[in-house]
């Protein structure tokens, strides 16, 4: 017998209505759950201020989701790590998780291109009483790694790096913080499942910026996984994070 398309969708599981959703996760419901029962529990204060005033901006789709800060903070506290550095600060939920997650004499060094962004956040930060942990500059993040990497001393001295920025450097970041790293340390790079567009047929309906930059985020991962300087880990967490821990 015919299955009609209103008992097919009745037998389907509850796919995402929104498309800019947060989560790769197949159910709004099941993502919700997490968020409900894990993640907004557990938020600080101020991360929640940040989040309820970034949901308010235009460009919100940018923003890190609280699951995923979550996963950040956790990372650094089994690490141990004191220097951070972060690569694309938007209005710093990412950010904020991650000072948070330091010790009191912690250190991030964090950039982006835009101060505006981040400004945005600073007053949140400092509620949070973390701001001294914070170095921000504002510019492209190439020429600062190339400036740090002049230095010999900064080689190998970062315990943790998130790299969150423009998608078509990220191969260009991976090269410069590969040896900012230390070995035993850890790089995240952000968004490489990109909406889940890395396994789109050709046809897909994809929005603009998504098809315009699949293309480095599939030769990252390719990259990502013969490297044989790292060791990786793919999580579908977010728009999914790839973890490399340096090994050699
Ligand atoms: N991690 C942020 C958070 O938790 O909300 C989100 C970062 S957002 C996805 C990307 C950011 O990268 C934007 O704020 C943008 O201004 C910044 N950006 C873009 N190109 C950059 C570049 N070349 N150098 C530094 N930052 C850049
Ligand atoms: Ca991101």
């Amino acid at each position: 017998m015919a299955v009609t398309k209103e008992e097919q969708q009745q037998t389907e599981p509850a796919g995402h209505k929104e498309l800019a959703h947060k989560s790769l996760l197949q159910s709004d419901a099941l993502y919700q759950y997490i968020l409900d029962t894990s993640v907004h529990p557990r938020e600080h204060e101020c991360q929640k201020q940040l989040r309820e005033m970034t949901e308010k901006h235009p460009r919100n789709i940018m923003a890190t989701p609280p699951d995923e800060g979550q996963l950040l903070s956790m990372l650094i506290k089994l690490m141990n790590a004191k220097n951070a550095m972060e690569i694309g600060v938007y209005t710093g939920y990412s950010l904020l998780s991650t000072a948070l997650a330091l010790p009191s004499d912690g250190k991030i060094l964090a950039m982006d291109i835009n101060r505006e962004y981040y400004d945005l956040g600073l007053p949140i930060i400092e509620k949070a009483g973390v701001a001294h942990k914070i170095d921000f500059r504002e510019g492209p993040a190439l020429p600062v790694l190339d400036d740090l990497l002049k230095d010999e001393n900064n080689k190998g001295s970062f315990d943790f790096i998130f790299v969150d920025a423009d998608k078509d450097n990220y191969l260009n970041y991976h090269k410069r913080v590969i040896d900012l790293v230390r070995i035993g340390g850890l790089i995240g790079y952000d968004n490489t499942l990109w909406n889940g567009s890395v396994v789109a047929p050709p046809d897909a309906p994809l929005a603009g910026y998504i098809r315009r930059l699949r293309g480095h985020v599939l030769e990252l991962n390719k990259y990502l996984a013969q490297d044989s300087r790292i060791e990786i880990c793919q999580l579908p967490v977010g728009d999914g994070i790839t973890l490399c821990r340096r090994i050699i």
